[in-house]
């Protein structure tokens, strides 16, 4: 399904031929949601990637086209191989050259290393380890010289929560790919970076947690806060922007000193 911003848009900062693109996946709700607003504010096309929910992946485009930016959304399953496919070439086809892919889309479940837990440990392998394989390859296929790639992993990997253990599998799988892949388009000059939060205020997190445990989650950085997705946004858009070319390879820890 695609639906594209049809607004006719000439007063933008540059010329059709040089405006860069960038796919967020995940971008409909959360952390994905501020990183393709802040994208589009600094002057990429974005494609708002979502799963299931296209109404709100229909507000993100919306907002971007009414600041006077360019988007269109894109559904895709990023631990279905041929939804991804899907979406890069739908992003090709409508927008030419990608600059740009952060990969933010993913779920969590908490559940304890336990034999009962095995379908839950495998939902959330699929889609947040084997869909960061499958963005980060078509990204690498796909991506122009110069091009940035950033995925999303999480400081909660340092703390080793109870319950946590397929997360911290999944976003441990994570930070080895995106190392491997800096490595990987050696003498291309594309950057692989994560970016890795602690607690953000988003769906994600409160799901399932009491007050007093949110409350506790809060202050557990010394900057006692939750994040908020544009904190993680600023620090995306900086490794996806003009300062952020030198930095490869690394995976950067944004939460306030949680870890
Ligand atoms: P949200 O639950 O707020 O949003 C999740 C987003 O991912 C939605 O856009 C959702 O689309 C999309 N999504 C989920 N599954 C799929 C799928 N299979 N294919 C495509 N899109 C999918 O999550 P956050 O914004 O909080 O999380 C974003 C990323 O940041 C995740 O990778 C998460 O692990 C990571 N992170 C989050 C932290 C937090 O405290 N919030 C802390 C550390 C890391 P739809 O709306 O269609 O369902």
């Amino acid at each position: 399904m695609i639906s594209k911003d049809t607004s006719n848009n000439t007063d933008t900062a540059h010329s059709e031929a040089t405006v860069p693109t960038a796919i967020v996946t995940g971008a409909s709700r959360g952390i994905g949601r501020a990183i393709a607003l802040r994208l589009a504010a600094d002057g990429f096309r974005v494609v708002v990637n979502y799963a299931g929910n296209a109404a709100s992946a229909r507000d993100v485009v919306d907002a971007i086209s009414a600041a006077g930016g360019q988007a269109m959304s894109v559904q895709a399953d990023v631990s279905v191989a041929e939804d991804v496919q899907r979406l890069f070439a739908m992003t090709q086809q409508a927008y030419g050259q990608i600059s740009a892919v952060v990969h933010s889309a993913g779920m969590m479940t908490m559940n304890a290393i336990a034999p009962e837990n095995i379908d839950a440990f495998d939902r959330v392998i699929q889609t947040n380890l084997r869909g960061a394989f499958l963005v980060l390859g078509q990204a690498a296929a796909d991506l122009q010289t110069g091009g940035r790639i950033v995925a999303l992993s999480s400081s909660v990997i340092a703390k080793s929560f109870p319950q946590y253990g397929p997360y911290i599998a999944a976003k441990a799988g994570v930070e080895g790919l995106v190392r491997v892949l800096a490595n990987e388009l050696r003498g291309r000059s594309v950057t692989v970076n994560a970016v890795a939060p602690g607690p953000v205020a988003t769906e994600l997190f409160f799901e399932g947690k009491s007050k007093e445990q949110i409350t506790q989650l809060s202050k557990l950085a010394p900057l006692e806060r939750l994040g908020q997705p544009e904190d993680i946004a600023n620090v995306v858009a900086f490794l996806v922007g003009a300062d952020g070319g030198w930095v490869n390879g690394q995976v950067v820890r944004a939460n306030g000193g949680f870890a």
